[in-house]
């Protein structure tokens, strides 16, 4: 029975383990900490630009460089990853299949791409043009719906007429409330009558507007929340993503757990993975850090799931750029320089990550596949520039797929 361990608990951690409880493989993720889901609108980013605003991801995907982990894949394995993912947690309702980018507005209100969003974040695509309020509550922090909607007004990306409605109300006495407060609050019917009264006075008669509010239409009530917001301000309504913590990410990481632990996965948030203990070519076990003492658990096979420079999967020491749970060869490039001449151009680091092969395992400096049974995901992965392209959870979602469906074919050949 292949015991597989995956370390790390972003989007491609818990995609991976997911995929892999699927198959009937025992699975255990074991992370240091919740991963970055929970930071971000739980917006599937595919590939956002080019350097251009890219309008069709998957047709796009076919002109990146041979290095980029998606011309690992391939545009059907892609698609093939967003599909699941909206199909595997319906409760997520997610919207777009990759073939067009939405545009959305961001907390700031720019307008950004991207390939697939949950039904309420999605709801907000301004490609439909038209009138819109933003709308936000004042004790919550970092949003400004006056902000967002000159922004987006501005915007020579979309023509939509935008106006903004700001209402003054407690929200739990919280003087500087976050989206998850509002949220919790929303779930309860007789805060969530006093906020939309207030917000409902406040901007007055939406006259066929959509009203854009702060992503935090509930956490563990949202189609309820949405739809009885929805219901009282007497308008189609949609969640901007917030500066984090970010609601809709918070929905889709509880998503994935649940999900896990109801396949009977272990999921175990807290200790650092520190090394690896090999047998032959193979890593028969890895060393984990539980309380100061050092614990040893066996696998079968390890996807390593520890994200880029950002989470730790790879450091920048004195010597350089490392790897350091297994000390697995990490690519940079162009060149092996620390830093580029130009600020704003392309740096080492900006790719820099372990080179994999088409089942994500990964590969040393000549290009062979170091132990046949470690696979490499995510943020971790070498050759994409994620934050410039915006394609970071697309990465993680399609790489982590990947790495499951491998470690299953094995699982079927033993
Ligand atoms: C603020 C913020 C907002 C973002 N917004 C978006 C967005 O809107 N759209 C988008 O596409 N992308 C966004 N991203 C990026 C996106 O979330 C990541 O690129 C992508 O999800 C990478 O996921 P990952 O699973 O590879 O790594 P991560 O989510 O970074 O997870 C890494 C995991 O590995 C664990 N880990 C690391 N080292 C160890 C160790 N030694 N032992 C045990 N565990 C370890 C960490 O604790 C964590 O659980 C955002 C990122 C941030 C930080």
């Amino acid at each position: 029975m292949t015991r597989a361990l995956v370390v790390g608990a972003g989007l491609s951690g818990l995609a991976c383990a997911l995929r892999l409880a699927d198959g009937g493989a025992p699975v255990t993720v074991i992370a240091a900490g919740a991963g970055s889901l929970g930071l971000g609108g739980a917006t599937i980013d595919l590939l956002g630009y080019g350097p251009e605003l890219v309008p069709r991801p998957l047709e796009a995907l076919d002109g990146l460089p041979a290095g980029h982990p998606y011309a690992l894949l391939g545009p059907a394995r892609v698609a093939a990853a967003v599909a699941w993912l909206g199909e595997r947690l319906p409760g997520i309702a997610l919207h777009g299949d990759g073939s067009e980018n939405l545009l959305l507005a961001t907390a700031l209100g720019a307008v950004r791409p991207t390939a697939a969003a949950p039904a309420a974040v999605a709801a907000g695509d301004l490609r439909a043009g038209g009138a819109v309020v933003f709308a936000g509550v004042r004790p919550l922090r970092d949003f400004f719906p006056a902000l967002v909607a000159a922004n987006v007004g501005a915007s020579s990306r979309v023509r939509v007429e935008a106006r903004a409605a700001e209402a003054d109300v407690d929200v739990r006495g919280d003087a500087d409330a976050s989206p998850v407060a509002l949220a919790r609050a929303l779930e309860l019917p007789e805060e969530r009558g006093r906020v939309t009264a207030a917000l409902r006075a406040a901007i007055g008669d939406p006259g066929g507007a959509r009203i854009g509010l702060p992503a935090a239409l509930g956490i563990d009530r949202h189609a309820e929340v949405a739809a009885a917001v929805s219901d009282a301000l007497g308008a189609e309504v949609f969640e901007v993503p917030t500066a984090p913590p970010s609601v809709p990410g918070i929905r889709l990481y509880r998503a994935l757990t649940a999900e896990l632990r109801r396949l009977g996965a272990r999921l175990i948030v807290g200790p650092a993975v520190v090394g690896g203990v090999r047998d032959g070519d193979r890593l028969a076990a890895l060393e984990v850090q539980v309380s100061g003492r050092a614990r040893t658990l066996p696998a079968d096979s390890v996807v390593l799931a520890t994200g880029g420079l950002a989470a730790g999967g790879i450091e920048l020491g004195r010597d350089g750029l490392r790897e350091p749970v297994l000390g697995l060869s990490v690519a940079s490039d162009p060149g092996g320089e620390r830093y580029g001449p130009d600020a704003f151009g392309e740096q080492p680091a900006d790719r820099a990550g372990i080179r994999v092969d088409a089942r994500m395992r990964a590969l040393g400096h000549d290009g062979s596949v170091v132990h046949p049974n470690v696979h490499a995901v995510g943020a971790l992965v070498h050759g994409a520039v994620p934050w410039r392209e915006l394609s970071g959870n697309g990465l993680a979602l399609a790489t982590g797929l990947a790495a499951a469906d491998a470690i299953l074919e094995e699982r079927a050949h033993e």
